[in-house]
């Protein structure tokens, strides 16, 4: 049996959310999605990976536009993983973002600053919503997302 989430985190690492604007878009999220099977809220002091799992297609470098290759970058993202410490309010998973040399053209950048079809990306907090089955959001939809984190945001489709 394979799992689908829907994640939804902000598009810039930086912005700052409430623990209200996430309890708000949980429960929105759950009029959208009512037979979701979990929806949990991520709010820890730490980056972590939100990523797309088995839709991970083609990762392309925002220098040169060249490809990256995907076994590069799970390497790297096996490297980057921190083990879990206390002051994470949930599994504790973590993340450890640096400047990186890129394979295709040896310009520097982090993992977060790559272009991810399917998308994926690194924050501190958002909405991880399992087996929503509603499909993909309509932009309406997530507008309204965006309305009540008072941030433009990413949807994260994964598949596991
Ligand atoms: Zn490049």
């Amino acid at each position: 049996m394979s799992d689908n989430w829907i994640a939804l985190i902000p598009q810039n690492v930086d912005s700052a959310v409430t623990d209200d604007q996430l309890n708000e878009a949980a429960s929105l999220f759950q009029d959208i999605a009512p037979e979701a099977e979990e929806i949990t809220v991520i709010n820890q002091s730490k980056l972590r990976l939100f990523d797309c799992g088995g839709n991970l297609e083609r990762i392309v470098c925002p220098h040169c536009a060249g490809d990256i290759e995907l076994e590069w970058w799970r390497d790297q993202v096996e490297a980057g993983y921190e083990e879990g410490d206390d002051d994470s309010e949930n599994d504790g998973e973590s993340f450890n973002l640096v400047e990186l040399e890129l394979p295709c053209c040896h310009k520097h950048s982090d993992l977060s600053m790559l272009s991810y079809s399917w998308d994926q990306g690194f924050s501190r907090w958002g909405i991880d919503v399992m087996n929503p089955d509603i499909g993909e959001l309509t932009a309406e939809q997530a507008s309204k997302f965006e309305s009540v984190l008072g941030c433009p945001i990413k949807v994260i489709y994964q598949h596991i």
